[in-house]
């Protein structure tokens, strides 16, 4: 001890050290954000330059400079963004990542990790998921798509006697996974990373309602019997990324089980509203799948970089990903002697049953919504959101001048402003959209169904109001207006 450098640390440390000075210089600018999108905010280019500083310019420095940058930055917490299925975290998820950052690894038996397997059960009773189920907490729906296929792909293999975790995939034959044209673009990415290959995935075409069609799953999957292929994995999507359509998850189970097939359910978005009654028959079947996802940063506003993964048999997940013997890890096995220090144990087999090692206890942030709200709030936040989507569609079909693409299933609707004869309505509805973004700070995304740009807005951020419906619609208009010109 007593070596200069401690000294030296010591002393460059400026007068703002406590981590209650640093909230208190980042809240008011936070508490801002919060607010509103419609903040003065010159767009950033991502090629930023400049070389790494020589020296440091101190806490205070940093403090002060993220203020600015929060008072600066995109605002996914202000209710008039409703685009893609993103936000920001609602306000006790904010007090879970503080206490997070001081909270550590998802290793070790203390209370954050202790936490995190809370919210695991939580979550999956929330989302009628088997409490027996493994479940992990990865980064997102991505990594979560990811390992569950990865499970899929285990086990479809294990039954052609192969190995594919120790000794890779076979050339021949070639596997198959089905999901609807809808399904997310991870699942397709997930193939590739798995070795099966992008091409492995069979588009299933959807009903008008944008559901999966049982029929056209069965007849793909009786055409690859014959044809030989090995079938990995049937998903489901529960809440499309595009609509919000529900697949018939228990058709959909029963035609895969015919060719003794694994069921993923891709929830990311919309499992969570399993939690309410509303909607609850619409999962039929989600609990006789083998494997689901959940994004808890979508509608439970955990703040990014939180995703949970389900599969059902826990073993099989250790064969498809267990990292092997660590010599390390000899002195945490857990159970392996008495527990006496929070070191005695890694509080889970979480570097067995993912692709991720060190890493923090994301399920601290679902723990903090879902002890502040409760099955119930959850439930009330679902109906909220379907509501405002329900009368969104109530109004766009009463105006002649708008269009609805479908009913929403959720909370995301379809919509598009009509053109007269000559006006791309393409062009006319991406302009409304850009005009929404510049001048309103109004900010749904846009989707492409059948050839056609539709505006659509999702509502999974709790302060959003009928009051943030209507303006969104009023802006619509106006801009439509304008665009086309008083003589129409
Ligand atoms: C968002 C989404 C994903 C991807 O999740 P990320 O958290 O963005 O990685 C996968 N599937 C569906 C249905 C989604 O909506």
């Amino acid at each position: 001890m007593g070596d200069t450098g401690a000294v030296t640390r010591m002393e460059s440390v400026p007068a703002a050290t406590t981590v209650s000075q640093i909230l208190a210089g980042l809240g008011p600018a936070l508490d801002e954000a919060f607010v509103s999108t419609r903040r003065a905010r010159p767009p950033v280019t991502a090629d930023a330059d400049g070389p790494l500083p020589e020296d440091g310019a101190g806490l205070d420095a940093v403090v002060g400079e993220l203020a600015e940058h929060v008072r600066a930055t995109i605002t996914l917490t202000a209710p008039e963004f409703c685009g893609w299925i993103a936000q920001g975290p609602s306000e006790s998820a904010v007090a879970a990542r503080i206490a997070v950052a001081a909270g550590g690894l998802k290793y070790f038996l203390h209370p954050m990790n202790h936490l995190e397997h809370v919210a695991l059960g939580w979550l999956a009773d929330l989302c009628g998921i088997p409490r027996s189920a493994a479940g992990e907490f990865v980064s997102g729906g991505s990594v979560a798509n990811l390992v569950a296929l990865g499970a899929a792909r285990q086990h479809a293999w294990e039954r052609h006697g192969v190995d594919v975790a120790e000794h890779g995939l076979p050339a021949q034959p070639q596997s198959r996974v089905y999901a609807s044209v809808f399904a997310h673009r991870t699942i397709h990415r997930s193939a590739g990373v798995l070795g099966l290959g992008r091409s492995a995935v069979v588009p299933i075409a959807v009903d008008a309602a944008g559901r999966m069609r049982p029929d056209e799953l069965a007849r793909a999957m009786e055409a690859d019997r014959r044809a030989g292929h090995v079938p990995v994995a049937v998903v489901a999507v529960t809440g499309t990324t595009d609509i919000g359509s529900i697949d018939p998850v228990a058709e959909v189970v029963e035609v895969a089980r015919a060719h003794d097939c694994w069921v993923h359910v891709d929830g990311a978005y919309g499992l969570t509203a399993h939690a309410s009654d509303r909607f609850r028959d619409r999962f039929d079947g989600v609990a006789d799948a083998d494997s689901w996802i959940v994004d808890p940063h979508k509608w439970l506003a955990t703040g990014a970089g939180v995703g949970a993964v389900y599969v059902r048999d826990a073993d099989l997940l250790t064969r498809a990903f267990a990292q092997g013997h660590a010599a390390y890890f000899d002195d945490v096995a857990a159970g392996e002697h008495d527990v006496v220090s929070a070191y005695d144990g890694l509080g889970g087999h979480w570097t067995e049953r993912g692709v991720e090692m060190t890493s923090p206890p994301r399920g601290v942030m679902v723990w903090a919504v879902l002890r502040e709200l409760g099955r119930r709030g959850v439930a009330a936040r679902v109906d909220h959101h379907v509501g405002l989507a329900a009368l969104l569609a109530r109004e766009v079909r009463t105006d002649p001048r708008l269009d609805l693409a479908l009913e929403p299933e959720l909370s995301i609707v379809c919509f598009r402003h009509l053109a007269p004869a000559g006006v791309d309505a393409n062009n006319l509805n991406a302009e409304i959209v850009r005009r929404l973004h510049r001048e309103d700070g109004l900010v749904p995304s846009t989707t492409k169904l059948d050839g056609r740009v539709y505006i659509r807005p999702c509502f999974i951020n709790p302060r959003q109001t009928e009051g943030h419906v209507k303006e969104l619609l009023a802006a619509v208009r106006h801009h439509g207006a304008e665009i086309l010109g008083p003589a129409r």
